[in-house]
């Protein structure tokens, strides 16, 4: 096995080892991504509405994160939790907790206000509350929104990586876009990171991201130029599939490169797979036959390809590397 092909495989691997039990990674990724926020229950409650939910907010916090839901969106039901105010230090004792809940919840969705009770200006997630924290004497149902069904810039360095990025890879990869026609500007694509666009055929990558996340912005959109996606007017036939794709292309470049963007990728797969593993296999071949000749043309410093047998592997299978495409 190349080394293109066990990173193709490292993919497929990881992405089947996290969908074994989607509802359980779901569950996971959400506790991940909320940063456990939310209860078991509401994570269940927000899998089952949304299982791609990724951050989860209520409406008014994300019109102060500047995002705005879109019209017509639905939201997710969940649980807030009602919230028996304790006495102050220094206070008099309240009224007794049945007399006295605030109604105003612990988790980010204290901000929908739904119980008329005025809530703070800090209300934009859980665990930013200074409030002591009191007795739960009541749940009420409450709406949050994914940040997919809203509109607006991305968060910066929200999800951006960053760490080791190998001198010139950016340039190589922009000279690769430049030698398929495209031009790359940096400027406003959110909320993704970067955009190919066929009319004025141009790759925008967003301003002010790490160094890493511009070499996995750009080998990302350079692999969509190189699968072919964007050879026709018609836009991607199969949305999941060209994401996989790129995405795949994009993981693979990068390993070579000595990076590992592991996470984000197989995160990124993960998300457009939803578990379908036969669509994921569907990709291997084209994402082979695409990095072979990616890895080639961005020359890279023989000790920047990953693992020494890796790279020996690499310098074997050049010579055959057309053989292996036609038998595919
Ligand atoms: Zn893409």
């Amino acid at each position: 096995m190349t080394s293109i092909e066990h990173l193709q495989q490292q993919i497929t691997d990881g992405i089947a080892a996290l969908t074994r039990d989607q509802q359980w990674i779901t569950l996971l990724e959400l506790t991940a991504r909320t940063g456990s926020r939310y209860s078991l229950g509401n994570l269940l409650l927000i899998g089952a509405q949304r299982p791609q939910a990724t951050v989860v907010c209520g409406y008014r916090t994300w019109r102060k994160a500047g995002r705005q839901v879109r019209h017509g969106e639905r939201g997710i039901r969940i649980l807030a939790p009602i919230i028996a105010r304790r006495p102050r230090p220094g206070t008099e004792p309240g009224p007794r907790p049945s007399g006295d809940t605030t109604g105003d919840a612990t988790g980010a969705v204290a901000d929908t206000g739904t119980t008329g009770q005025p809530t703070p200006a800090s209300g934009s997630g859980a665990g930013q509350r200074t409030r002591r924290p009191g007795q739960v004497v009541g749940f009420r149902p409450v709406v949050v929104f994914d940040i997919e069904q809203t509109d607006g810039p991305p968060r910066p360095g929200d999800t951006a990586i960053d760490g080791y990025t190998p001198q010139g890879l950016r340039e190589a990869l922009t000279t690769q876009i430049n030698h398929r026609g495209y031009q790359v500007k940096v400027g406003g694509c959110g909320p993704a990171f970067g955009r190919t666009r066929r009319t004025d055929r141009t790759v925008t990558i967003l301003p002010g991201q790490p160094p890493a996340q511009d070499a996995l912005t750009l080998a990302h959109e350079l692999g969509h130029l190189a699968c072919g996606h964007l050879d026709d007017d018609t836009g991607y036939t199969h949305r999941g599939t060209a994401e996989i794709e790129a995405e795949s292309v994009a993981y693979i470049l990068l390993a070579a490169a000595g990076m590992d963007t592991t996470a984000a990728s197989f995160d990124y797969i993960g998300t457009w797979a939803q578990g379908d593993l036969d669509l994921l296999r569907t990709t291997a071949d084209t994402v082979i036959r695409v990095a072979r000749p990616l890895l080639a043309a961005l020359d890279l410093a023989p000790a920047e390809l990953t693992t020494p047998t890796a790279a020996a592997a690499d310098t074997t299978d050049a010579t055959t590397g057309t053989d292996l495409v036609a038998g595919t």
